[in-house]
């Protein structure tokens, strides 16, 4: 049993003034392996208090104290590979492909945080001014449970490379992965206060940043529904934001595609971390003309996908995180049903051979229209939507007939065809042909998806304000 009793205030690991105890599970088997203890409103305001004594000086720092910073955060969050490895598997259910990019990738987006930094401009010129960046102050990171580790330190690195100091509120349900960041950054040798680190509950210790004066700055990762309130509990003090939020992400497959590239692809594309991402392209988009075709292709696809064991080199979807995402996924598939979706592959409950834990079916339906709840609403699962269109027009009208706006996939034998059906896609990323991503471009979100945007230059300048000099 892991028991987690501290939190991290002020350069130390601090015992909370919170006393509640919260369960970790593992979710391949639905049994507890650990608690936490909490912070409360109190410690979030201790946070927020070393947070902003240690603002004056930390603003000042050159460049090259900064870089040297985050070179020792990246040396530090890297030596803590193997045990993050363990903890994103024991406490998240990561099957091996998510688990080793999971591991790896806290540090290789402190890399790219120092890459982005180092070419960073903080002074330029325009007209007669001097225009100068400068920190906003007290940034509060907020942080869901899909990559607890990787998003603690994209947004703690980005801060810190600008100048800002920061309180920390990663999930509940993540405090292993937690743990283990927080000893490495510790590890690091910052000065004290620069970063605060206080796992509580979102009601109290969220409520407590996104409403503090004494915080310039709000960046969340999470749900639309958090994205909402976190947004009007900004507007009291004109708290700058930003706001990674939800997706439906459309998988636009045209006319010339190859089936043999575009089908594995697609699945790729929805099923990436068992469903539960941002990103997943969860909404088919398939030409009527070969819908018959595709139908069957995609079906034998994702009846074939692995789900269960996280520790099996064979699953591709591994448990959902906790019973209510289970039963969320369960509620989605019965809904789908219940709208006269046709199933092909998948269904309720849990796949063959497993038990327990928060196994789902991957599950794909067909003959949905764009209206359907399966197909509006994200459900955070591997549960996939066959959308028929009948020309170019119609797929993209129907790309574009979503609240949200993070991602998007546009699958074609014509690049340039392909290309020119992306600049009409209203999203924050559009990927053609391909899944790889691009850390040195901008990330973030139109419309529902979000404000504002993360990486490179973009992601340093969201904690900054420009300042026009004139003499
Ligand atoms: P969530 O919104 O419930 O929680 C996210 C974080 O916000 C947690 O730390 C939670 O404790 C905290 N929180 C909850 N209520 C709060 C409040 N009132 N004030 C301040 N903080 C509060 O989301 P989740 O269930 O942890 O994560 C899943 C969601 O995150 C999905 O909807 C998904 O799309 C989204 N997500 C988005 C991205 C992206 O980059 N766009 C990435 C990953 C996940």
């Amino acid at each position: 049993m892991h028991h987690i009793e501290q939190v991290y205030i002020n350069g130390e690991f601090v015992t909370p003034h919170g006393t509640e105890r919260f369960d970790l599970y593992n979710p391949a088997t639905a049994r507890v392996i650990g608690q936490v203890r909490l912070a409360d409103a109190v410690d979030g305001e201790r946070a927020i208090a070393a947070a902003s004594a240690a603002f004056s000086a930390w603003s000042q720092t050159t460049k090259q104290t900064r870089i040297a910073a985050l070179q020792r955060m990246h040396a530090a969050v890297a030596a803590r590979h193997d045990d993050l490895l363990a903890a994103v598997v024991e406490e998240y259910g990561a099957p091996a492909s998510r688990s080793a990019w999971m591991a790896s990738y806290p540090a290789e987006v402190i890399a790219q945080a120092i890459e982005a930094l180092e070419a960073f401009e903080f002074t330029t010129v325009a007209g007669a001014a001097t225009v100068e960046m400068t920190p906003l102050g007290v940034a509060g990171l907020i942080t869901p449970w899909n990559s607890d580790a990787g998003f603690i330190c994209g947004k703690l690195a980005a801060a810190l490379a600008a100048g800002c100091t920061a309180v920390i509120k990663p999930s509940e349900m993540s405090a292993l992965q937690t743990q283990i960041v927080t000893e490495a950054l510790h590890a690091a040798d910052l000065p004290p206060g620069v970063f605060n680190i206080v796992t509580g509950r979102g009601d109290t210790v969220g409520e407590t940043i996104s409403r503090h004066p004494h915080v310039a700055k709000i960046s969340f990762t999470g749900s639309t529904r958090t994205g909402k309130a976190i947004l009007r509990n900004a507007a009291e003090n004109f708290t700058r934001v930003t706001l990674e939020l939800g997706g439906k992400s459309p998988t636009l497959i045209l006319e010339d595609a190859d089936i043999r590239q575009a089908v594995p692809l697609a699945i790729q594309a929805g099923l990436m971390n068992s469903g539960q991402a941002c990103v997943a392209g969860t909404r088919i988009l398939v030409p009527q003309s070969r819908k018959a075709e595709f139908e069957q292709a995609l079906a034998q696809a994702v009846a074939a996908v692995v789900s269960g064991d996280p520790r099996d080199a064979k699953t591709v979807v591994g448990p959902m995180v906790s019973e209510r995402q289970w039963q969320r996924v369960q509620g989605y598939i019965q809904k789908g049903l219940a709208e006269g979706a046709r199933m092909l592959a998948g269904g309720v409950g849990r796949p063959e051979g497993t038990r327990d834990g928060w196994f789902v079916r991957p599950t794909l339906f067909t003959d949905v229209h764009n209206q359907m709840a399966i197909a509006r609403e994200e459900i955070f699962g591997p549960v996939l939507c066959v959308i028929a269109y009948r020309d170019e027009a119609e797929a993209i009208a129907i790309a574009n007939d979503t609240d949200y706006g993070l991602s998007a996939l546009v699958l074609g034998g014509d690049s340039g065809r392909a290309r020119r059906v992306a600049q009409q896609i209203h999203a924050g990323r559009v990927l053609v042909n391909t899944l790889t991503h691009e850390p040195k471009a901008p990330f973030g979100g139109f419309k529902h998806s979000g404000v504002g945007r993360e990486m490179g230059a973009w992601g340093i300048s969201a904690f900054m304000e420009p300042k026009s000099i004139l003499s």
